[in-house]
């Protein structure tokens, strides 16, 4: 079998394999990184996973896009050391299930991408007796995802510049609590003050010795393992290989575009929901043909999805034969009458995410919390226009106990803590106060050489 390539969606010529796509992050023209074919599972293949655990269902999945750049038993091992928490499918009623993706150490679905792709950075650098610096900015649940998945690895360090005054206790502690190769900087600030420090030290040519990358989700190394879920899901509530309908609460595509590669590799998808909260400039565009991104974005409640401008819609549209750069602008499109087929996209109002978590609680029982709301109320809506369909999966992305005034407000439940962030309130936070200028950065940044 010959090794998958991978090519940049702006069009650059140099093709490069997964490890190079991995250790870049971005391509070299600011386009993002996408596999040059997808490697058919066959039917045989898929009808025996209901049968088998995650980590063996992930490693039928990745495995083709990684030929013999790690060994088969490391890769199991990684497989199974990164997968080691439940992914529960609940059933709501009749054959409506919620997918929760929320039972990893951060308790929320960043952890299934950030954690394998640590693992496979660890071991490239290793083989190279190499080490990076990651460097990153984080509004909240990414930084705290990448900080656990990357903790305690060797050859890596992790530095989190976060908005001193924008996360919530729980997610700083999340991040701070860990010590050894994690770095956490609260910055006088904003997120966006925090992205552009970073964006800066980036190209600064003083650092270039540092191997600074990021780990953020344009990396393709996050939208693999994305795929693997839903051949899962798949598998446990279709085991004898029905289409299944999904609905992906979407910010910045990287979980929609997860299940999109699987449909591609041979998954049986009746259709995909892709369910965005008010910043509709996806659903949008899927109407009138013309994209226009939300600048600055809407506030909304499912705060990790307020993206006006997503950027894996670049490999979106490549997928469908478009192209899309950076900025948002479409130089050719893709072929929109194939997207509809495959991908039915909705807005959801504040209003009515409140209201699918109220009557998700007093009907079924069921606890959302506002990301999943967001999905779920994209599958009711998708389930009364074109009839009912079973088996259908909706994909919960955090836990509860994450947003617990907003659920106390809407149900009168208070969503008990996880195991994972029962310890946290007890814990020792170490980090460092910044200021929001880049001369401070750099002084901070010089100290790792
Ligand atoms: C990041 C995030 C999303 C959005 O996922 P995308 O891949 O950006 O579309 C949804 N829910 C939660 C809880 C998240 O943290």
């Amino acid at each position: 079998m010959s090794l998958i390539k991978f090519f940049s969606t702006n069009g650059h010529l140099d093709r490069v394999d997964f490890k190079g796509a991995l250790l870049a992050g971005q391509a070299p023209d600011k386009g993002l990184y996408m596999p040059e074919m997808f490697p058919s599972l066959s039917p045989e293949t898929i009808r025996n996973f209901p049968q088998m655990s995650y980590h063996q269902i992930a490693y039928q999945v990745i495995k083709p896009y990684l030929g013999d750049l790690v060994e088969e038993s490391a890769l199991e091992e990684m497989l199974k050391d990164a997968y080691s928490y439940e992914v529960p499918l609940e059933r709501v009623y009749d054959g409506k299930y919620l997918l929760r993706l929320d039972r990893g150490p951060t308790c929320s679905f960043k952890d299934f991408a950030a954690r394998l792709m640590g693992r496979l950075m660890q071991y490239f650098l290793k083989e190279e007796g190499r080490s990076m610096i990651i460097l990153t900015a984080t509004s909240g649940d990414t930084g705290s995802a990448v900080a656990h998945a990357f903790y305690g690895l060797e050859n890596i360090k992790v530095i989190v510049l976060f908005p001193e005054r924008e996360v919530t206790e729980r997610q700083r502690r999340q991040m701070t609590t860990l010590g050894e190769n994690i770095y956490p900087l609260a910055v006088t600030g904003k997120f966006d003050d925090c992205q552009a420090l970073v964006k800066q030290a980036f190209v600064d040519p003083e650092l270039k010795g540092l191997e600074l990358s990021s780990a953020n989700s344009i990396n393709v190394g996050r939208l693999l393992p994305q795929a693997v879920y839903y051949f899962y899901a798949h598998s446990r509530v279709a085991p004898g290989g029905e289409e299944v309908v999904f609905s992906v609460p979407s910010g910045n595509f990287g979980d929609l575009m997860g299940g999109l590669i699987a449909l591609k590799m041979g998954l049986p998808v009746k259709k995909f929901v892709a369910a965005t909260n008010e910043n509709d400039e996806f659903p949008r565009f899927m109407q009138t043909g013309v994209y226009e991104p939300i600048r600055p974005s809407r506030n909304c409640i499912s705060n990790a999805m307020n993206v006006g401008h997503p950027s894996n819609l670049a490999r979106l549209f490549s997928l469908y034969g478009g192209q899309m750069d950076e900025t948002g602008q479409v130089a050719r499109q893709p072929d929109l009458s194939a997207m509809r087929e495959e991908i039915y996209a909705v807005s959801i109002s504040d209003e009515e995410t409140r209201q699918t978590i109220r009557e998700a609680y007093s009907q079924y029982k069921v606890l959302l919390e506002p990301h999943g709301a967001v999905g779920w109320a994209g599958l009711v809506r998708y389930l009364k226009e074109f009839g009912d369909w079973s088996p259908a999966v909706s994909l919960e992305t955090a836990d509860p106990a994450k947003f617990p005034d907003e659920i106390v407000r809407l149900t009168g439940v208070n969503p008990s803590l996880p195991p994972a962030m029962a310890s946290l309130d007890e814990k020792e936070e170490n980090f460092l106060n910044m200021d929001g200028s880049y001369a401070s950065l750099k002084d901070y940044l010089k100290g790792f050489f």
